[in-house]
């Protein structure tokens, strides 16, 4: 940099650059239809690009004279050109409507935004949030968890947001240490409004693949109680294999069960080289992957017809390529992820503690 350059003169100039930028962030950070309604403004209508009200200045009865863009901020009134005696811009709207002066007019903008706009770290933070909200507002209409939102920056945001509902009993009382173990979230909306709790999926090498979101309302459909993320090829994934090939012992033991809550309720108990095959069936790819990692497979699927039928085409695919110890699961309501920790003990000759 040359002395020019950094003469007193340029950095004044710099200075009031960076004040508008700074007040441009601000604008940009106020949530329109937000400020309006807290300038007692009566809204009428938002459009993609604009929200539209009464204007609150002049008065009249025209529902959508008043127009504030959604970007900007601007606006301006159809009817009666209120904005030509009080100025088009954000703060000025402010500074009229509550009788402040400007640089109060900022702060009262601060503050409702949750932005200090002399803290960059904040804005950034405050930006990120809002884009986030935004993205998951355009996703809503998926039936599907878009896959976009499977990364772990997501994840982390989803974490803060799970419910209680895996911790009540009749959902599995599981502990807070073990949702904590599997990175259990919540916060996902669905297309009908439904929140879900997020059950984030890994592949072997502990590489984020999917979601799986658990409507937690008791209102979706039965078949729609968990959704999957959209185009996940549950074909190459066991979920919890990342942490289960550390337990496998000499054995090189791997048990097999359906769900999620499964995988965590017999990790409660102490087994913790188990994986979840999500869904009844063992899939080619899935078959792979346990010949890969294990010597010994543990089936341990659930005890109705569709567990039983999982079973017994596992026991025919991997016969003579595998050592398989099937467990004829003896209850027809439950899945193993129902059991109690005690109730365990039942089959610990079979799948043993490694
Ligand atoms: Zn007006």
């Amino acid at each position: 940099m040359t002395q020019t350059q950094m003469s007193p003169k340029n950095n004044v100039n710099n200075s009031k650059e960076e004040q508008r930028a700074n007040i441009n962030r601000l604008k940009e950070s106020i949530d329109a239809e937000q400020l309006l309604g807290l300038l007692g403004f009566d809204i009428s209508r938002t459009t993609s690009t604009e929200v539209r009200a009464v204007c609150k200045i002049h008065g009249g009865s025209n529902k959508s004279s008043f127009r504030m863009n959604k970007q900007t901020k601007n606006w301006v009134c159809f009817s009666q050109a209120c904005q030509e005696t009080i100025g088009y811009d954000v703060i000025s709207l402010v500074r009229y409507m509550l009788n402040l002066s400007f640089t109060d007019a900022v702060k009262y903008l601060e503050s409702i935004t949750g932005i200090n706009i002399h803290d960059e770290a904040a804005y950034v933070e405050y930006k990120r949030a809002k884009d986030r909200r935004e993205f998951i507002q355009q996703m809503k209409d998926n039936r599907q968890i878009p896959m976009a939102l499977v990364n772990e920056e997501y994840l982390k945001s989803f974490k803060k947001f799970r419910s209680n509902y895996f911790e009540k009993v009749k959902n599995g009382g599981f502990s807070t240490e073990v949702l904590n173990e599997f990175e259990i979230g919540g916060g996902y909306v669905d297309k009908y409004g439904f929140q879900r709790d997020v059950i984030p999926i890994r592949d072997e090498n502990g590489e984020l693949k999917a979601y799986s979101c658990r409507d937690i309302t008791g209102k979706a459909d039965e078949a729609f109680k968990y959704l999957l993320t959209k185009n996940f090829d549950k074909n190459k994934v066991l979920y919890n294999l990342d942490r289960a090939k550390s337990y496998m012992g000499k054995s090189r033991s791997l048990i097999v069960v359906e769900g999620f809550k499964s995988v965590w309720k017999l990790y409660m108990a102490g087994y913790k080289n188990v994986v979840s095959c999500i869904g009844s069936s063992i899939t080619p790819g899935q078959q792979s992957l346990l010949y890969s990692y294990a010597f010994e497979v543990i089936l341990f699927l659930d005890g109705d017809a569709a567990g039983i039928k999982g079973t017994a085409k596992a026991l025919k695919d991997m016969k003579g390529k595998i050592k398989i110890i099937p467990i004829f699961f003896p209850y027809e309501t439950r899945d193993p992820g129902d059991l109690n920790i005690e109730e365990f003990e039942e089959f610990d000759n079979i799948i043993r503690r490694a």
